[in-house]
């Protein structure tokens, strides 16, 4: 890096870190907001467009499971039930299970009765219709169980008749089987789906967090960039690219916060009117430029180089001593008077000079009186004669 450019990445640091802090809070709301704001956007546009399916599919699930399979299976296990007590009735000839088989009858014509009303099952309804009427038969032939008189062993013709009735009630619970089945693919189907919703709607989230904080990251660095062009807008002066006047008001407010020990040069350029009137206002500019350039290269990166108006200029050196104030103003003396100005529009060099006052403080008085007193140095010096660095008398 060259020196210039180090000098003035310090002070770029300098006036960022010290003086501009006022907008730090907004700053960090507009970072979270960059930062959040798509986040949460992006998360609520996926909820609702994988969630509202993923809701629907479970209403779906539910409302099949409950309304529609269930009533087949409570029928199936009704008739299974039913076929009991004609058994039981056969092998042990205890006229009780006669009444335990009506009450059966009526569960299974009511379980069929609510199927059939079923609305879900208004396409099938001709289907179960033709079932209800194989129970019927069904319990025909479990009435004819009962009038057989059991006595020791199972007749032949009872044995029949028992396996007839078997057959018959079990033929109508595997028929039911088909209506549930379809039933419960459909229900596997919507649940699969789920699965693929709820993968979907994980990835979708993610992306929505990771394109948020590539957001917030890109948001951020805008910011940054911006700001840093905004106080550079604001602390530097247009035509030399030195420090402004503002920037060295509020560096010196900062003094008078720290308390901390500082000198002041306070430099004048020499006969600069004379400049403009001999070869113009450009040719002046220039030399303003090229002074600035030049006296960069003497100071070091801790140092606060401003223009204080016109061809004036002031340093701050923080925690110098006048001694070392001095010598340094001297080598930036010595470098302005040896570095004579080419100007073009006159094809030759112009010698300058400039005329430096210098003061330091320890941080008690006024950072304000210092400037002061380096400007009346500055005034002696000019009174001596000019291109000179001139002490304030303490
Ligand atoms: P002294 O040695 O006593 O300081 O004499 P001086 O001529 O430098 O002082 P004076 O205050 O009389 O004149 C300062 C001049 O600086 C007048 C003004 O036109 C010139 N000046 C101030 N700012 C600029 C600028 O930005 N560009 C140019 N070209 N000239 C400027
Ligand atoms: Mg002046
Ligand atoms: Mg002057």
């Amino acid at each position: 890096m060259r020196k210039t450019d180090e000098f003035d990445a310090k002070q770029k640091s300098r006036v960022r870190m010290n003086d501009f802090n006022a907008g730090r809070q907004s700053r960090y709301l507009m970072v979270v907001s960059l930062t959040l704001l798509p986040i949460l956007s992006l998360v609520l546009i996926t909820v609702f467009t994988f969630f509202h399916p993923i809701f629907e599919k479970m209403e779906f699930i539910a409302d099949t499971i409950y309304e529609e399979i269930r009533p087949v299976r409570v029928l199936q296990k009704g008739l299974m039930v039913s076929m009991m007590a004609p058994n039981d009735y056969l092998l042990h000839g205890n006229m009780d299970e006669k009444k335990i088989w009506e009450q059966s009858k009526d569960e299974v014509n009511h379980y069929f009765k609510v199927l059939i009303e079923n609305p879900a099952y208004a396409d099938e309804k001709s289907r179960l219709l033709i079932l209800k009427q194989e129970w019927v038969n069904c319990m025909l032939l479990g009435d004819q169980i009962f009038q057989v008189k059991v006595v020791g062993l199972i007749s032949r013709h009872s044995a029949e008749l028992m396996e007839a009735f078997d057959q018959c009630v079990e033929n109508i619970s595997s028929d039911l089987d088909s209506f549930a089945e379809y039933r419960e693919e459909s229900v596997s189907g919507a649940y699969k789906s789920i699965h693929e919703l709820k993968t979907k709607t994980i990835i979708a989230t993610l992306a929505a967090i990771l394109l948020g904080m590539i957001s917030g990251v890109v948001g951020s660095i805008w910011l940054a960039r911006n700001r840093s062009k905004m106080i550079e807008f604001v602390t530097r002066d247009a035509l030399t690219g030195a420090y402004n006047r503002r920037a060295l008001d509020e560096a010196l407010h900062r003094l008078n916060g720290d308390k901390s020990a500082f000198a002041a040069l306070l430099l004048d350029l020499d006969n600069f009117k004379s400049v403009n009137d001999t070869h113009g206002h450009d040719a002046g500019d220039l030399i303003l430029k090229s002074f600035v350039e030049e006296t960069k290269k003497v100071l070091r990166t801790d140092d606060l180089f401003g223009r204080y108006g016109g061809e004036e200029f002031l340093i701050l050196l923080y925690n110098t001593k006048l001694e070392h104030a001095v010598t340094l103003a001297e080598r930036i003396r010595q470098s302005v008077e040896s570095n004579a100005v080419f100007l073009p529009s006159s094809g030759a060099h112009h010698s300058l000079t400039v005329s430096i006052g210098c003061a330091a403080s320890d941080g008690s008085k006024p950072s304000e009186e210092t400037v002061r007193m380096a400007d009346k140095a500055m005034y002696k010096a000019k009174q001596s004669g000019r291109n000179q660095v001139r002490v304030a008398e303490s």
